[in-house]
């Protein structure tokens, strides 16, 4: 696959300071859309899936997890924080972090969650999840 037919790559090298959360040049965790909380960690390096991630990647890539969604979970507030995996419309090894909120439907919890997503943008709330998760990532890591 090329790097420009891939758009986990995309994300990365064109993502605004607005949309970046973290980077520390093996891993980025930037917002792919606006609704509140979504946010997706990545490599930094194309691959192909979680079995092409370095031995160096791999070892940062638990603390990462760890701290993104607790951070998560402390900005919005959610019952639950999703983080999926899937490896098929991106072939780029990556996690989708979602936070289901209680005022989420039944029959939209569970993996599901990531089809309502054009029903669930909200920008506004988005950038200030965001400043917060930045903040609130920074203080986890610390003591990761
Ligand atoms: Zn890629």
């Amino acid at each position: 696959m090329s790097l420009t037919a891939c758009h986990i790559c995309e994300l990365g090298s064109s993502a605004t300071d607005a949309q970046i959360v973290y980077r520390d040049g093996e891993w980025t965790i930037a917002s792919p859309v606006p609704v509140p909380g979504w946010m997706m960690l990545f490599p930094d390096r194309h691959n192909d899936g979680a079995w092409d991630v370095d031995e160096k990647a791999a070892l940062r890539l638990g603390p990462l997890l760890v701290a993104l969604t607790g951070a998560v979970r402390e900005a919005t507030g959610a019952e639950r924080v999703y983080s999926m995996y899937q490896g098929e419309n991106a072939l780029h090894f990556h996690f989708l972090v979602m936070p289901r909120g209680a005022d989420v439907p039944q029959e939209w919890r569970g993996a599901g969650l990531v089809g309502r997503h054009a029903e669930l943008v909200d920008a506004d709330r988005s950038a200030v999840v965001l400043d917060k998760v930045r903040e609130l990532l920074g203080a986890r890591l610390g003591t990761l």
